[in-house]
């Protein structure tokens, strides 16, 4: 049956709290308890200490719908965007954790009465994969679920195995997809087209089952646990009927106010999926606290919204109308997340200025990437270039690497961090004759972000 995205995210809240869980709410996208991670990527980021042990709370079982950034970090799909159907940079997901309540049969069961009872999708449509080691999990789905053995696949990689770090909690996954159909190109997972749109995971199956040591030893975890996560977009796909993500209610009205703002014609256009997904990381960014700027997460945050002002500045917009969308983000999610309504009038403000600076160097910094286009010579964009550009026009490198994808080109990544050092080490001879207590502060604290890529924080233009 049909079902809103709105409907969708309230029957699973519902369901699992028929099941004795929790319902809590999304936490910020800041995590509050871990400095190591740049965005709150997934639902279980702030149980981590519950799962550790570290925290006690009065429920062993917990639902939320969390509100999750993947854009830098460990997990970074900034550049699936327009490219893929299920990927944005923020998504919300759906989530049904235990602590060291009940483990892989209840979890499997849960998942599955879920999908087929609640929501209703035929189960033929739905496959599965699990860890090749994992006979127990293989067998709840083949002889307690009753899917046959050819719609369980053995995956042997760490797509299939999660861990927490080096050391700590970790277990098998087992992973839950949805076949959308042969006229779509993909195949299933562990296949070699696997990367097509065909098959679409859904939803993640975590268990905690081992405590690994230092030596890479692992031992059975005292107190088993669940994390579990679907992504609602892709579940709303499916009961809406539609393939992409993007095509699913509540884009649809955000795609729809973005082409009326931008004067966009053609509402197939690629560049409405990406303003479309990125209002949504940038107003709830801004939203839980972050303010554009030159390192660390408002860089990230930055990057965002420079590389929507260009989408929308080639959809034919012609002044400032990114800080416009928050209305229409309003109006689609703003009865579930009613800080966005509080702060409605500020996101607005901190967006508008942001597109106000960087419109003045936007066109001017895009006209000399076009001539210098025209007379490229093979298909890599020079360092020195996107240095210029960067420096000059604050042209994120990955704003203009994504103006070279659209034409089948790339950058010179390498060329750019040499440009980027030597302006460092200029910045820091110069820094010799007086201490810069603010270059300090950025280096102090740029170091809280572990496997956050060094060129995106120390960008700071001199
Ligand atoms: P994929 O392989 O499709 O990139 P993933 O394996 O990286 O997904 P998980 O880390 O397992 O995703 O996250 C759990 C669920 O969250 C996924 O099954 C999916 O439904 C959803 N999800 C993950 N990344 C995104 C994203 N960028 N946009 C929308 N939904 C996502
Ligand atoms: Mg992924
Ligand atoms: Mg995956
Ligand atoms: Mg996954």
């Amino acid at each position: 049956q049909h079902m809103t995205t709105a409907q969708i995210r309230q029957s699973f809240l519902d369901f699992f709290a028929s099941n004795q869980h929790q319902v809590v709410p999304s936490s910020s996208l800041i995590p509050g308890n871990d400095a190591t991670l740049l965005f709150t990527n997934a639902g279980m980021v702030q149980f981590k200490d519950v799962f550790l042990g570290a925290e006690k709370r009065p429920y062993t079982r917990a639902a939320s719908s969390q509100r999750c950034v993947r854009a830098g970090g460990k997990h970074n799909d900034l550049e699936n965007v327009g490219y893929t159907a299920r990927h944005h940079t923020f998504f919300e997901m759906l989530g049904n954790f235990s602590f060291g309540d009940y483990f892989k049969r209840d979890a499997i069961s849960l998942a599955w009465n879920f999908l087929t009872t609640v929501l209703q999708l035929p189960a033929e449509k739905l496959l599965v994969t699990v860890y090749h080691e994992d006979d127990e999990a293989f067998d709840i789905w083949n002889k307690e679920i009753g899917l046959p053995a050819d719609k369980i696949i053995r995956i042997s990689t760490s797509d299939n195995f999660w861990s927490m770090g080096d050391t700590g909690p970790c277990g098998p996954c087992s992973e839950i997809f949805f076949d959308h159909g042969d006229h779509i190109w993909g195949g299933p997972p562990g296949s070699p087209e696997e990367d097509g749109d065909r098959f679409i995971e859904i939803w993640n199956l975590v268990f905690m089952q081992f405590n690994r040591h230092a030596d890479g030893s692992m031992e059975p975890l005292p107190k088993q646990s669940v994390d579990t996560g679907m992504g609602l977009e892709r579940i709303s796909a499916i009961m809406q009927g539609v393939h992409s993500n993007y095509e699913i209610d509540l884009f649809q009205g955000l795609i729809n106010a973005t082409a009326k703002v931008t004067n966009a014609t053609d509402l197939e256009d690629k560049s409405l999926r990406v303003v479309a997904d990125h209002i949504r990381s940038c107003a709830f960014l801004v939203a839980d606290g972050v303010m554009p700027s030159n390192e660390g997460r408002g860089y990230v945050l930055r990057r965002i919204v420079r590389r929507a002002v260009r989408h929308g500045n080639k959809l034919g917009a012609t002044e400032p109308f990114f800080y416009k969308l928050v209305a229409a983000l309003v109006e689609q999610m703003g009865e579930a997340y009613p800080e966005l309504v509080k702060q409605q009038a500020i996101i607005e403000k901190v967006l508008r200025i942001e597109e106000e600076q960087f419109g003045k160097t936007l066109d001017r910094g895009l006209a000399i990437l076009e001539e210098n286009l025209s007379s490229l010579e093979g298909s890599v964009i020079p360092g020195e270039l996107v240095f210029k550009l960067y420096d000059t026009y604050g042209f994120p490198a990955d704003l203009t690497a994504d103006v070279a994808r659209e034409r089948f080109l790339s950058i010179d990544e390498r060329g750019f961090q040499e440009h980027m050092e030597a302006q460092r080490r200029k910045a820091q001879q110069a820094g010799k004759f007086g201490a810069d207590y603010n270059e300090l502060l950025k280096s102090d604290k740029s170091t809280d972000f572990k496997g956050y890529e060094a060129e995106h924080f120390t960008g700071t233009v001199v």
